[in-house]
């Protein structure tokens, strides 16, 4: 009877602090260089100038293995009060040219997303497994972001075979990471141009991945594991300013369960977000649909509902909203991705 009252009360408290403190934010790379396209790039300096901004703001640049496993409740992982992790999807060459050594100077663990078959046929742009086997050595984390890098849900219909070839698609990649970089490669799967639904999350969650998508915001246990959110950190999101605001920001504790799937048919989807602790966060909210702010209507205590003033496009959208916390200066962030597909 005791063990079952401490065992309820510890997880009682586990609910608690989540919102309070633990959480992580991590920012997602493509391109360290001066030549790549601007939207997905930054550049060797920029990159310096970000490692220095963290260093000067005393946030402590985790592994996303530290982050996940204290995230989990490993009573051996503390999660720093400031916490950022950082990660790199495609595993382009100039990362290990120009973002690696300054990795290692700055001593920041980090994790490289690799979609296998540009590296199994050596496609010039990219790091060959020699090289990626060198981040592995000084301690980066190398994983998987797919076989192909291609859409994964604009196909027609989505069906078993669907499925089944998509899981295919991940597994194959798991076992290309495994035979060439050991056993050590965990079960991570980002999200090809961060697009997914609900069917192959909740598959991918089923087979045991921890799945990252391109949406803003922290995460913190309570995140949805299947779509953790990331900071785009490169292109116009570089902006050191706005980057600060990023990284002191906590995820807006939301009821998830909630929330709609990223891929609709509708042209103005709406989202009708539940917040699970109101007690430290503000009224007013500040949200945007894509890069247009847009009023946010709060329909009780607890919901406030979001929708676009006009159609939106077929393609990717994102809603988000900030709240300013009533203690401390921080803002939580709430973020809902959309791909629009009309003609399903
Ligand atoms: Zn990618």
């Amino acid at each position: 009877m005791i063990k079952r009252l401490i065992v309820t009360l510890s997880v009682a408290l586990c609910s608690i602090t989540v919102h309070a403190t633990d959480s992580v934010n991590i920012l997602v790379y493509h391109h360290v260089a001066n030549d790549t396209p601007a939207s997905t790039t930054i550049s060797p300096a920029g990159f310096r100038e970000h490692l220095q901004l963290l260093r000067d703001n005393d946030f402590t640049v985790v592994s996303l293995e530290d982050a996940l496993a204290a995230l989990r409740g490993d009573a051996d992982i503390d999660l720093p009060e400031k916490a950022v992790a950082l990660t790199f999807d495609d595993a382009y060459e100039n990362i290990h040219t120009n973002a690696f050594p300054l990795l290692k100077e700055f001593d920041a663990p980090f994790t490289v997303f690799v979609a296998t078959d540009p590296i199994d046929q050596n496609f010039q742009e990219m790091m060959s497994w020699d090289q990626l086997r060198d981040l592995q050595e000084w301690g980066a984390t190398i994983t998987n972001h797919s076989r192909d890098h291609d859409y994964m849900v604009r196909h027609s219909p989505l069906d078993d075979d669907w499925l089944q070839s998509m899981i295919d698609n991940v597994s194959h990649a798991q076992q290309r990471l495994t035979d060439e970089l050991g056993d050590m490669v965990p079960r991570w799967f980002a999200y090809p141009y961060g697009e997914y639904n609900e069917t192959l999350k909740q598959a991918l969650l089923d087979e045991g991945y921890a799945a990252f998508a391109q949406h803003s915001g922290g995460m913190s246990a309570d995140s949805d594991w299947g779509a953790i959110p990331r900071f785009a950190a490169a292109g116009v999101y570089a902006n050191p300013e706005t980057l600060i605001t990023k990284l002191n920001s906590k995820p807006m504790p939301v009821n998830r369960d909630a929330l709609p799937d990223m891929l609709t048919a509708e042209t103005r989807p709406s989202v009708t977000v539940e917040v699970t602790d109101t007690s430290n966060m503000g009224r007013a909210l500040n949200c945007f649909v894509d890069s247009s702010w847009v009023e946010a209507e709060w329909l009780d205590d607890n919901r406030f509902r979001v929708t676009p003033p006009k159609a939106l496009s077929d393609g990717r959208h994102r809603f988000n909203c900030t709240s300013q916390a009533r203690s401390g200066s921080f803002f939580y962030w709430f973020s809902q991705p959309w791909l629009v597909q009309t003609d399903r």
